[in-house]
């Protein structure tokens, strides 16, 4: 097999040129890396542990030679069967999955069905997309065991491939149990492709599980993108002076293109959103203890433009699969049910996602990698901002330490400064104070109650259960908690005395462009004004504007 420029393109693996014509339309160039080295093995029929990380085209990796020997097969088949199964520890990850397969399958959709199984619907409403049997099958454990012990789904005689994709969190959300028992339902050979971000203990216990002489890829690939396409700043503050900052960001729209703001709890995260929403900045709230549906809405919505801003509370940094296991069980975390089927800063694929803002600094390094690793994907550039507080900077050294570690290639430190004089900031900090003292505890549990009532009224499931009991639903639908603060509406404009001299220009500048005040776009052989260059400059880096003079330390 020849290379061009050294990677193996997909057009020299001997795939199906029909898979060849949708990865074409999809726009893969190339294979990634993981593709690269992974697919020729599962094209010979080896097994595989893949050391991966999300956002390294892992999914592809598996897909693409999957789907390879299903057609391939087909030319052969007497009859009609389950070839492979892939399981995936949340539900997100299998729609993502599926995503994958339908577009690869483009070309071929009648010769390659797939089905996910993993939608919380009931077990019998997905026996009749079973019937068919589909040549893939995705689902969480969970669901395929149940579909396996429902007699749904038979693949004892007919499976030729398993996949466990993301197996450190298949620990971390306790699925091995279910794991073992799928595995019972499999025939004695079949060939198997393992991916996880980390390769502790369990993940070996797995491998021993599942895998026969597998090949195992620990591909020497760098973390994070390197600093010309991802831009890590930091910034070590009063833990009162994040809570200003943030709303400077944003208010003075100094913070272009999508972001997503990382928070250590789910209740911090309301109270973020709550304290933004009186200056008129809205932003949506992302967390594992949100049904599945409407965790999926929001990142459709997101990902189609409706929001800018998530905020996001990090389960993995929660759910860390080195201490979950041995968690006590009455550990204070462990109290709200959530679903252990999801995971917010694992997997699930945010588009375009321009920025990361670490509100809270996260607790490790893997963390902080897959909080990280949500923006500068593919080509695209991106940039972190952490706000980092002085109980917070243990933490950061750690994760600082590790990174260098990881990435011996950077000069100096992985971080740049964020130069901001926060002492321009005093025209804000009394609103600022204000606006978040208002957000109490008290005033967060309402809000969360209120979101709960919406979901259980919105909910499908229960919609049976009202009709036969309507005065349930009339006292729910009158139940008026004092959830909610009275928006602040004029802390929505900001009076220009109000902002420093420095960021005037910024504000203006950035108000103005909002306008629609474009700047014409110069073909690149010809000369551009230093505003048009400026322009092409911001436009490229979305966190750009933090480097305007206005935010450069004084000079004394
Ligand atoms: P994954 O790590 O599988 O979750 O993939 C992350 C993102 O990379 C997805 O949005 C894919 O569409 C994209 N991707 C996967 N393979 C390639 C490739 N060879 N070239 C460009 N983008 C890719």
């Amino acid at each position: 097999m020849s290379a061009v420029g050294g990677t193996v393109q997909f057009h020299e693996m001997g795939l199906d040129d029909r898979v060849l014509e949708a990865i074409a339309k999809l726009g893969w160039k190339e294979p990634t890396l993981i593709q690269e080295k992974a697919i020729p093995f599962v094209l010979e029929g080896k097994d595989v542990l893949a050391r991966a990380r999300t956002g390294s085209g892992k999914t592809g990796a598996f897909v693409i030679p999957a789907i390879h020997k299903i057609l391939e097969g087909k030319r052969t088949a007497v009859e009609q069967s389950v070839q492979v199964l892939i399981l995936a520890p949340s539900k997100e990850l299998c729609t993502q999955i599926k995503d994958c397969v339908t577009q690869l399958t483009l070309w071929c959709k009648r010769e390659v069905r797939c089905v996910d199984v993993s939608p919380q619907v009931p077990i019998e409403a997905q026996r009749p997309l079973l019937v068919d049997k589909p040549d893939m099958v995705v689902g969480t454990p969970m669901r395929v065991l149940a579909h396996l012990n429902a007699g749904n789904l038979v693949i004892k005689n007919s499976l030729k491939m398993v996949v466990v994709d993301e197996a450190d969190l298949m620990f971390a959300f306790e699925h091995l149990p279910d794991i073992q028992a799928v595995l019972k339902h499999l025939p004695k050979i079949y060939q198997s492709f393992v991916t996880s971000a980390t390769m502790w203990d369990d993940v070996r216990q797995l491998k021993n599980m599942i895998l026969t002489k597998p090949v195992v890829l620990r591909l020497e690939e760098p973390p994070l993108p390197a600093a010309t396409q991802l831009t890590q700043y930091v910034i070590k503050l009063e833990p009162m002076d994040k809570v200003v900052l943030i709303n400077v960001l944003f208010h003075l729209n100094m913070i272009r293109g999508k972001t997503l703001i990382f928070v250590n709890t789910v209740d911090r995260g309301y109270k973020l959103r709550m304290y933004l929403g009186q200056f008129g900045i809205s932003s949506c709230v992302l967390n594992s203890e949100m049904p599945v549906a409407s965790r999926c809405h929001i990142v459709e919505q997101f990902n189609s433009g409706k929001y800018d801003i998530i905020i996001a509370s990090d389960e993995q940094s929660l759910e860390d699969p080195k201490t979950k296991i041995n968690k006590p069980k009455n550990s204070k975390k462990g109290k709200r049910k959530k679903d252990k089927e999801s995971g917010v800063a694992r997997g699930i694929d945010f588009q375009f996602v321009s920025n990361i803002i670490n509100f809270d600094f996260p607790l490790n390094s893997d963390s902080y990698i897959h909080r990280a690793g949500r923006t500068a994907r593919g080509s695209n550039q991106g940039t972190v901002l952490s706000l980092v507080s002085i109980k917070e900077t243990n933490q950061f050294n750690k994760v600082e330490k590790r990174l260098k570690a990881l990435m011996p290639d950077t000069e100096g430190s992985v971080f740049k400064d964020f130069k901001f004089d926060m002492s321009q900031l005093e025209g804000f900090r009394y609103r600022a104070n204000d606006a978040w003292k208002r957000c109490t505890s008290i005033a967060v549990r309402e809000v969360r109650k209120k979101e709960l009532k919406q979901e259980i009224l919105n909910s499908e499931r229960l919609r049976t259960f009202f009709e036969d009991n309507p005065k349930d639903l009339q006292i729910l639908r009158h139940d008026k908690s004092k959830h909610g603060l009275i928006p602040m509406t004029h802390l929505k404009h900001v009076p220009e005395y109000n902002i420093p001299k420095q960021l005037r220009r910024v504000s203006r500048v950035t108000k103005q462009t909002r306008a629609n005040k474009k700047v014409p776009k110069v073909p690149l052989d010809q000369p551009r004004t230093k505003t048009q260059e400026r322009y092409m400059k911001r436009k490229a880096n979305p966190l750009q504007s933090m480097e305007f003079t206005g935010f450069k330390k004084q000079k004394t």
